[in-house]
């Protein structure tokens, strides 16, 4: 006996993405996650959520700004193409059958098999100021199968780092069909190719290192970033020739810039025939381009808060909807 498969688009197959509402959303997660979602939401039925719960998992002592973020959050993925008519889009605090489920399962779920996801220690250690020795931190990825499980969810976009996690969703699917019967598909892994976007002082772009360009950053503000932004450390005057190759400036280009741009840049950093001003201001140009639509989109929804709430409540009504017969098949399971 399989997994019930009832209850889905007969042709196509569903996803089940989410994130966690820790601030303004950077360049980063626009080309990596945003894009991505957008390709899926062609191709499968997708849930998206803002894992509004997950963030109390290691910041609960602080959550003043929780609800802030995820309408900000929302309202830049809306301003990015993400599409509420060809997605759900929804809030996790909004489907309280996450929680239920998350119950559920954890009366089934060995705590070894917590302790030993890679990134239950290592975040531990990262976030050491913080007491992450609490029984929500320690069931976070509980909660998080019970995010994947409660769809019934085909796939989920992950990146490699993220494979373990998979796994354990995988690993509590079978345990709890095993014990009672077969209600919850195994996920798959939908593996994605995020591309390396360095942040203005040449690190990884992540709010921790404090050098993003966020959606939200007004025109001037993106501008004065690039200025600021470092550049190929061995060109110190004017007349050095530059190698863009280990130019983060360069990547902007290769990610915003019209080919003849590139290969203009290309050419003349090297010969130090272009200076890494005018340089900067060029692809300050590109990047402005290519963010003026969604600010002009953030824009009108800013605008409009009460659109903005009915997006929000249509789609967590639609993700209930599918949450609610789950939990039933699984209440069933349980015989309670
Ligand atoms: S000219 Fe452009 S690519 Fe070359 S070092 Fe300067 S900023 Fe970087």
């Amino acid at each position: 006996m399989s997994a019930s498969r009832a209850d889905r688009s007969p042709t196509r197959q569903r996803v089940l993405s989410g994130m966690q509402p820790s601030g303004l959303l950077h360049l980063g997660n626009l080309l990596g996650a945003l894009e991505n979602w957008k390709a899926l939401q062609d191709q499968y039925e997708c849930f998206f959520f803002v894992a509004d719960w997950h963030a109390l998992s290691t910041n609960y002592a602080d959550t003043s700004r929780v609800r802030e973020y995820t309408r900000e959050m929302l309202m830049d993925w809306l301003a990015a193409g993400i599409d509420p008519r060809r997605a759900t889009v929804f809030v996790q605090s909004r489907v309280p059958e996450h929680a239920i489920l998350h119950l559920l399962l954890s009366m089934v779920i060995p705590v070894p098999w917590l302790e030993r996801v890679p990134t239950y220690k290592e975040k531990q250690e990262e976030l050491s100021e913080r007491d992450l020795t609490t029984y929500g931190f320690l069931g976070y990825p509980v909660l998080q199968a019970a995010d994947i499980l409660i769809y019934k969810a085909d796939y989920v976009p992950v990146g490699k780092d993220q494979l373990p996690h998979l796994e354990l969703t995988r690993e509590i699917a079978r345990r709890f069909n095993s014990l009672y019967r077969p209600v919850f598909p195994e996920p798959k892994e939908h593996l994605t190719q995020y591309p390396k976007v360095l942040g203005t002082d040449g690190r990884k772009m992540s709010k921790s290192y404090g050098n993003t360009i966020n959606l939200a950053d007004p025109e001037p503000v993106v501008r004065q970033k690039l200025k600021t932004m470092v550049t190929d450390p061995a060109r110190v005057r004017r007349t050095d020739p530059g190698n863009p190759d280990i130019c983060p400036v360069y990547d902007f280009h290769k990610i915003f810039s019209p080919t003849q741009v590139i290969q203009r840049i290309n050419r003349e950093c090297r010969t130090a025939e272009i200076g890494c001003i005018d340089c900067k201001k060029l692809s300050a140009d590109a990047m402005v381009e290519r963010l003026q639509p969604i600010w002009s989109a953030r824009a009108r929804l800013n605008a409009n808060p009460a659109q903005v709430e009915q997006i929000i409540e249509d789609g967590s009504h639609r993700a209930s909807e599918v949450a609610r017969r789950t939990l039933e098949e699984v209440k069933q399971a349980m015989k309670i």
